[in-house]
């Protein structure tokens, strides 16, 4: 029992000191990496589902539904889960015009804007979209503090400073790069985005900042139609399959880490390049995107880069299936970050 009792509060202290993220924590290093290692921090918060009205065909339910199979399926114990405080404006204005962020929060953006983001407003979206930036945010930090961590949201890649687009309204990869910076926890950050789709928005935001370097890996004619410049843009034929796929990622991921040495990797784990996604016009299998999860991350922890990953797009009529497809990024990277005893 006293075994038990220890690690219980083992757990608790590592909770409370990843969750304040004293980064140099010579005690709480020493405590991980001698006696006992724990399982990867995984971030959700129930206000990640916000209401949309029926039959919408942004996949709002998917969000809750990973938290629920994580559990039910036994890839994470609640012991695990973080959930995230809300920003404040503050932080958001490192990367958005406030202009625009007041109107957004205020409901007053005009009718073309409100339609490029593609998502009704109402409150409680304006506070989905804040706590998940804020995910992010947690994220990120916990990577910093343990090497490995995901977010059960995040990859709102489409959003630029001043407008939203693409289901996206707040950029969190963004965000949480600069938070990061401005805090002193990072200097240099790694964007990798295999959504199918380019990070259009993250592209912009950073083009004039070499300290976040952005890698879009996405299909040619996916949307936007209209691409930005990344500092890394591989654009791939459509029907591309696993191994191409895969072989395309090896060929730039090692050398980026090599050449960029970033403090830290945000990886966005899109979905959308699945052949089943309603968007996506790529044809990667379930086991394929295991494999591309398994990849990323040990490419990545094997040269030392902490990674925080969020889940990105994905889009199904399905949503059994599609949830599953999420899921895979936190079963890789449970298996990853015990493989690496972070
Ligand atoms: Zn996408």
């Amino acid at each position: 029992m006293w075994v038990r009792r220890i690690l219980k509060n083992l757990q608790t202290a590592r909770k409370r000191t990843c969750e304040t993220r004293i980064m140099g924590d010579v005690y709480w290093r020493f405590i991980r990496s001698t006696i006992i290692f724990m399982d990867l921090p995984i971030i959700y918060h129930e206000d990640y589902v916000a209401p949309l009205p029926p039959g919408h065909r942004f996949p709002m339910a998917k969000f809750g539904l990973l938290y629920q199979m994580l559990l039910a399926e036994g890839v994470a114990d609640r012991s695990q889960f973080h959930a995230p405080e809300l920003l404040g404006s503050e932080w958001i204005q490192l990367v958005h015009d406030d202009d625009y962020i007041q109107a957004y929060c205020n409901g007053t953006l005009d009718d073309k804007a409100q339609r490029r983001i593609g998502l009704p407003w109402s409150p409680a979206l304006v506070n989905r979209t804040c706590i998940a930036c804020s995910g992010t945010v947690l994220t990120a930090k916990l990577a910093l503090e343990c090497g490995l961590a995901c977010n059960t949201a995040g990859g709102t890649h489409h959003a630029f400073p001043n407008y939203g687009s693409g289901f996206c309204i707040f950029n969190d990869l963004a965000i949480a790069s600069r938070v990061l910076q401005k805090m002193g926890l990072v200097r240099q950050v790694l964007i990798v985005d295999l959504d199918v789709h380019q990070g259009d928005g993250t592209a912009t935001i950073f083009q004039d900042d070499s300290s976040v370097f952005t890698f879009s890996m996405h299909c040619e004619v996916n949307f936007p139609s209209v691409k930005q410049k990344s500092d890394l843009d591989v654009a791939l034929p459509v029907g591309m399959e696993d191994d191409e796929y895969l072989q395309s990622l090896a060929k730039y991921l090692p050398d980026l880490l090599s050449d960029v040495n970033p403090d830290l990797v945000l990886y966005d784990a899109g979905v959308d390049p699945h052949q089943a996604d309603k968007l996506g016009k790529l044809a990667l299998t379930d086991t394929g995107l295991f494999r591309r999860e398994m990849q990323v991350l040990s490419t990545c922890l094997a040269g030392g880069y902490p990674v925080a990953c969020v889940i990105g797009g994905g889009y199904s009529d399905d949503m059994k299936g599609l949830v599953y497809r999420h899921s895979l990024l936190h079963r890789a990277a449970s298996q990853v970050y015990r493989q690496y005893r972070l």
